[in-house]
């Protein structure tokens, strides 16, 4: 049996972990932290339990495939709930719009505010489906585009989708109103994407949405995370938790292995799923050329996570609630280009407790509310800021937005601010989304799969193709198997 080892345990790891050890590979992760999951933790206090990264579970497809190859079966692991709605969006004039998958209920909602627009619905929904059937259909996403006739390939077929164009104007040549341009146009913020510059290859994530529906594990998303270790080390896979990964030793060209804790473990290839620019740094060769990766790209947002204990149920929050400032494409760019930590802010709540009683306390519900902001690249003093921050968004849910007699209801609050997503998950300019996907960091322009030069090198993850996002990394996890076969 060959052994590979894998640097990191996010999803895309534990995905891939899982695809080798069915394919007869011997595999260990080495994960830094105490658990596994990457972005995927998950916290109590008091009796209440918070997911502290992802929250929303699309594509069930993509998750089943992976336990299908190991001949298990997702059910046996984890209660999956759907939501409907997927998520209530208010809009700074606290109008809102309940999107659901329902064609039906979407128009009628959108009647209200542009009878044109709903009309357009279904046309935007066809053109979502053509580019979904493009990505994940006919195999992009799980194809690693590490050589440019792939690409090349692929452009024809973009361009006559626009999938080329950015998502905003394309979203914009179908609805009028801002509320509808809106929300035909932020999926790509999701997976770490500017709607006004990503390429509107990324709204094929509404089909995703409406064909697979939007779902919740009972036990949070970590319930998934438990689901995927079991299946690992129940194929013979070892975990290492607690052992960072501080060299890959490469000698005449090739990985030779890792070394963790001072420890040298051997493999055949390696693979990394931590920060791509955090993995070039700790290549141990004589030829420094090796450490001259892809690592000098634009990198994408971060995020100022907020985790309260609240005594109180408040039926303004659903289970995914979305709050948006009245500025769209302003904020965005303060965000992401001019580096700013500006006054407004949009945010996304998270209540499982809505769902899920077990997730807090009788009577009380355990609230996560996450607020893109600008990356470490502006220099924000978060460990002096994040109290007075907090305070704001604190302040603006009750006087603002209506929360009654919110403050005096908070049992607690944690944070966790970009300064963690560096510190805690390696994460460079502390954004846990990686390289910007714009069109020229995207596909053939992304992460390679595969190092280019040291060719048992692979990466699997958000920093790669087909990027961020669970189905994203999911798919890179397919991606690089190929690869990997293809080499051996
Ligand atoms: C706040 C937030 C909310 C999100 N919401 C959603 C959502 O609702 N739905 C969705 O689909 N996606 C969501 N995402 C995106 C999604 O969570 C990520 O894209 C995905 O989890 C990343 O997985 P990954 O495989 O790239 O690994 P990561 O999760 O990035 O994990 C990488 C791991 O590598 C470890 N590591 C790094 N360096 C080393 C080293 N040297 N040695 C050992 N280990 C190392 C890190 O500690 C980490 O555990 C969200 C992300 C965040 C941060």
């Amino acid at each position: 049996m060959k052994t590979a080892i894998i640097i990191g345990s996010g999803f895309g790891a534990l995905s891939l972990g899982i695809r080798l050890q069915a394919d007869n590979w011997n595999v260990k992760i080495f994960e830094k932290n105490q658990a596994p999951g990457g972005h995927a933790q998950q916290f109590k206090k008091n009796g209440y339990t918070f997911d502290m990264g992802p929250s929303l579970i699309t594509a069930p497809d993509i998750l089943k495939s992976i336990f299908i190859k190991a001949g298990k079966d997702l059910n046996d692991y984890v209660s999956l709930v759907p939501l409907d709605p997927f998520y209530r969006v208010y809009f700074h004039d606290k109008s809102f719009i309940d999107y659901t998958g329902d064609s039906q209920r979407m128009i009628n909602q959108m009647k209200n505010f542009n009878p044109q627009d709903a009309d357009n619905y279904n046309k935007f929904i066809d053109k979502s489906k053509e580019i979904y059937k493009a990505v994940i259909e006919d195999g992009l996403g799980s194809t690693a585009f590490n050589n440019l006739g792939i690409m090349l390939k692929f452009i024809p077929r973009a361009t006559k989708l626009n999938a080329l164009l950015p998502a905003y104007s394309v979203a914009s040549k179908y609805f009028e109103d801002f509320r509808h341009r809106f929300m035909f146009s932020f999926h790509p913020l999701f997976i770490g994407g500017n709607p006004f510059k990503v390429p509107s290859v990324y709204l094929m994530i509404s089909y995703l949405e409406k064909a697979g529906g939007v779902w919740y594990t009972i036990g949070g998303m970590y319930s998934l995370v438990q689901a995927f270790v079991s299946v690992f080390k129940e194929l013979g896979g070892e975990l290492y938790t607690n052992s960072e990964v501080n060299e890959i030793p490469v000698k005449d060209g090739k990985a030779i292995g890792i070394i963790s804790n001072d420890k040298f473990y051997e493999a055949d290839i390696v693979i990394s799923n931590a920060d791509v620019t955090r993995t070039y740094s700790i290549l141990k060769s004589k030829d420094e050329s090796y450490r001259n990766g892809n690592v000098s790209g634009k990198y994408s947002m971060s995020a100022f996570l907020m985790f309260l204990g609240v005594k109180k149920k408040y039926p303004e929050l659903l289970h995914h609630t979305i709050i948006l400032s009245h500025r769209y494409k302003e904020l965005v760019t303060d965000i992401f280009d001019r580096h700013i930590l500006p006054d407004d802010f949009s945010m996304y709540v998270h209540v499982p407790s809505k769902t899920d009683p077990s997730m807090a306390p009788e009577g009380c519900d355990s609230i996560y509310i996450l607020v893109p902001v600008t990356n470490l690249q502006a220099g924000v003093d978060w460990d002096k800021e994040k109290t007075t921050y907090g305070d704001k968004i604190i302040n603006f849910l009750e006087n603002n937005f209506g929360l009654e007699d919110f403050k005096n209801n908070i049992d607690f609050i944690d944070y966790f601010t970009p300064k963690d997503f560096l510190l805690q998950r390696n994460s460079a300019f502390g954004t846990p989304w990686g390289l910007e996907p714009v069109l020229t960091q995207t596909a053939y322009f992304r992460q390679h799969n595969q190092s280019k030069k040291i060719k048992n090198l692979f990466f699997v993850g958000a920093g790669t193709h087909p990027g961020a996002g669970l189905p994203g990394v999911m798919l890179s996890a397919e991606a690089t198997e190929k690869l990997i076969k293809k080499y051996h």
